[in-house]
């Protein structure tokens, strides 16, 4: 990769006027987090930040999935022709509609559920957006930049926004050149390899009877139970490259009473695809034969099951000495940081499964306890990570090339 022609010399003061925003991007961050956006309902959110976009002057649109997409032309013609540098942070949060969304700050500490997780990866777009409208910046681009904020990034919504992403520009014959997802906060990781995952609903029905009377009658919950018994063995089995957990379990209706139902949930994670497929089968395999044991203790009332996909998601990697990565490492070496490879399951695993270089990254400041209602976020030195992944799009916007 040719970082040359995106010296420090231009965009210093770029980089200086957003060290003395810090302030702005933080209220930009809080009031983002108390726009209530939960998977598959992301739309008060994503107007807020349409606006932001439309604010600054650029022509910003929604598809049909709801994800609200802007794209930062070059001045060049030719340059504008290129493939796209497409940048994404998801806008849903884990957290249902009624959630309270309140604020709580404790030096420089801020307490609130989604603060970081993606408050921070969408405040750094709303800094991003800004600095590629900047005329030295475009004049610079090798290629367009498209801002993309996701819908249905966690959980159930299975990257739902990034995977429509690619599919339209598939459709349209764009092949980005690269992805950046930027997803909380951080200032040293980059994730690089792509954590899949599936998520199962397994139910099991039979008729249930008198805790007495009917004792020999196939029991769900006792067949969800000996099905956790064995996940569990299979769970041990399969770290260190994957991990396999039973995470919910629900069952039964009456304390006196055989129970005519039970389900449970397992999550199942690898960063290799064929793996994932191996314990996949080994899972119906568990199910299948728990199902005939406690079936067999009265076969005319047997017992039913289904298995459900609730969650499915791609896995994919590049290697640390990928230019993209090594781009990712400078940028976090120029702010003083040592980058650090990482795992994780964002947006960029939609790209990584279909070939396409991509990274996540975090937007600075540091943050815990995401996915629960205690996170926090603390904004100390939160200008590092900022800078850093301006830095990282500015010199992959104008590099002049980003093959291998
Ligand atoms: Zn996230």
């Amino acid at each position: 990769m040719t970082t040359t022609n995106s010296g420090k010399s231009w965009l210093t003061p770029l980089l200086t006027t957003w060290r003395e925003r810090r302030a702005w991007v933080l209220e930009q961050q809080i009031s983002i987090a108390r726009t209530a956006a939960p998977t598959g309902n992301e739309s008060e959110r994503a107007a807020m930040l349409q606006q932001d976009w439309h604010d600054c002057g650029h022509a910003v649109e929604q598809d049909r999935a709801g994800n609200v997409i802007t794209r930062i032309r070059p001045t060049s013609p030719a340059a504008a022709e290129g493939r796209p540098l497409v940048c994404l942070a998801h806008l849903d949060t884990v957290f249902d509609a009624d959630q309270p969304l309140t604020v709580r700050h404790e030096g420089t500490r801020v307490h609130c559920p989604g603060i970081g997780d993606n408050g921070r990866g969408l405040a750094a777009m709303s800094v991003l957006a800004r600095v590629l409208q900047h005329p030295e910046v475009r004049a610079r681009l090798q290629r367009p930049i498209e801002l993309v904020l996701t819908v249905g990034e966690e959980g159930e919504g299975n990257l739902r926004g990034a995977t429509q992403w690619f599919d339209d520009a598939s459709a349209r014959g764009l092949t980005p050149v690269a992805a950046v997802a930027i997803d909380g906060p951080g200032d040293c990781t980059i994730v690089h390899h792509a954590v899949g995952s599936r998520r199962w609903r397994i139910a099991f029905t039979g008729v249930g009877g008198h805790s007495w009377a009917n004792a020999s009658t196939p029991n769900p919950v006792h067949a969800a139970g000996a099905c956790i018994a064995a996940i569990a063995r299979l769970a041990d089995t399969s770290r260190p490259f994957s991990t396999v957990a039973v995470t919910r379990m629900h069952g039964g209706e009456l304390i006196t009473g055989v129970p005519t139902q039970a389900w449970i949930g397992v999550d199942m994670r690898s960063l290799d695809p064929a793996r994932l497929r191996t314990l996949s089968d080994a899972l119906e395999r568990i199910v299948k034969r728990v199902v005939l044991d406690e079936s067999a203790r009265e076969p005319a009332r047997a017992l039913h099951y289904a298995i459900t996909v609730l969650g499915n998601r791609p896995s994919g990697q590049i290697d640390d000495r990928h230019p993209l990565v090594l781009a990712a490492a400078s940028a976090t070496r120029a702010v003083g940081r040592v980058p650090q490879s990482a795992s994780a399951s964002t947006d960029a695993n939609v790209p990584l499964a279909r070939g396409i270089p991509a990274i996540a990254i975090g937007a600075g400041g540091t943050g815990s306890a995401a996915h629960t209602a205690n996170e926090w976020y603390d904004d100390a030195d939160s200008e590092i990570g900022l800078e850093r992944a301006i830095r990282l799009i500015a010199a992959l916007g104008t590099a002049e090339t980003l093959s291998r």
